[in-house]
């Protein structure tokens, strides 16, 4: 591609975006940290997901100050439901940094910012192109679609050595003049036109200069390697009641769902009934002895890498002190404290089941 048509194609691209983007809540910002919070929300997360958290996260947290000042569960509380939440956790130390080593501004260059928690390429170049104009290209899962399409880019984009070569592609093809809108432009293009399937190539701005439909190719892009099939665990958990109240472990802060709330239970070994899994369970991670008293339900919940078949069970505490093994603290709740907690979305899907199993059996006294 000479100088010329690259011109010619990032004004098409850029002409079109102003015409046809989403109206995008951070879309109407210029204050660097509104802009870092929806892109790290919107990492793995859909934009119709994201846009009521955005909103509530920033009426509770308004500007980087008071998110470095928030207790790390409040956080957690406000990104309930969301996911990944090892996200959070960054932003809020990234957050404490900020304020603690660049006087409560958002660095502005490459290197500064890079080195806060949380913060990789992608991150990198999407909050500085956009917030502060820097020239640094975005690659994405839509940019990488829409290159590989573009330039006929062979490299399966499902593998870590892609990630390079889709980068120095998406560098040499940026508006040096304007990264803010050339970055938002080809993401929304990924997003909008250049679909995974059945991409709408009649509308699309970029047409006259994609080689993948001049060659009659697009559906052979991006290309991609087989992946393994997700492995699924059976789990089992356990609602232990003593009186009135429920046992509830906090997970340690960091490692998957880290600083997360949740009943307590793990995997069903080979050659054991899930009832039995939750007895053990309980003993080896809080040291109490229980009975179970009735099955709750069944959910299933799908991660990045596994998915998960969990059934709950409502226990009876017998005997026995907390003793953790595992989790970081404990509480003993009322069912109407619940909400004050931050919990996996797996949980969430049995708390009804649980308020309605809770709303008719008679405490045990
Ligand atoms: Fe994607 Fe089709 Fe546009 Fe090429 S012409 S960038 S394949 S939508």
């Amino acid at each position: 591609m000479n100088k010329q048509e690259k011109e010619e194609l990032q004004k098409r691209l850029i002409r079109w975006y102003l015409e046809k983007r989403r109206p995008l809540p951070w879309r109407e910002t210029s204050d660097p940290y509104r802009i870092w919070l929806s892109e790290v929300m919107l990492q793995q997360t859909q934009v119709n997901t994201v846009i009521p958290y955005y909103h509530r996260f920033l009426k509770k947290f308004p500007d980087l100050q008071l998110l470095a000042q928030a207790d790390q569960q409040k956080v957690l509380k406000m990104w309930e439901g969301l996911g990944y939440y090892a996200r959070a956790r960054n932003l809020h130390k990234a957050a404490q940094t900020v304020v603690m080593e660049h006087q409560g501004e958002v660095p502005s260059n490459w290197e500064a910012f890079k080195k806060l928690p949380g913060v990789g390429d992608y991150i990198a170049a999407a909050v500085l192109s956009i917030a502060f104009h820097r020239p640094c290209a975005v690659v994405d899962g839509n940019v990488k679609r829409v290159l590989a399409r573009l330039r006929l880019l062979r490299e399966p984009v499902n593998t870590s050595s892609a990630h390079k070569i889709f980068k120095a592609a998406a560098e040499k093809l940026l508006d040096r003049d304007d990264p803010a809108t050339f970055n938002q432009a080809i993401m929304e293009l990924g997003a909008l036109v250049c679909a995974p399937r059945k991409p709408d190539c009649v509308n699309c701005p970029v047409r006259p200069g994609c080689r993948a439909y001049q060659t009659g190719n697009v559906d052979a892009y991006p290309k991609r390697i087989a992946t393994r099939a997700v492995p699924q665990y059976h789990i089992a958990v356990g609602v232990v009641c003593k009186k009135d109240r429920m046992l509830i472990t906090r997970r340690k802060p960091e490692g998957l769902l880290g600083g997360l709330w949740e009943f307590p239970g793990g995997k069903v070994a080979k050659k054991e009934s899930p009832q039995q899994a939750c007895i053990r369970e309980i003993a080896e991670e809080v040291n109490l002895k229980v009975v179970v008293d009735a099955y709750l339900t069944r959910v299933r919940h799908v991660y990045t890498h596994f998915k998960i078949v969990m059934d709950i069970y409502c226990c009876r505490y017998v005997s026995g002190r907390v003793r953790l093994n595992g989790p970081v603290d404990h509480r003993w709740i009322r069912i109407n404290e619940i909400d004050r907690f931050a919990f996996p979305k797996a949980n969430h899907k049995f708390l009804p089941a649980l308020r309605q199993w809770e709303a008719e059996r008679k405490p045990i006294v």
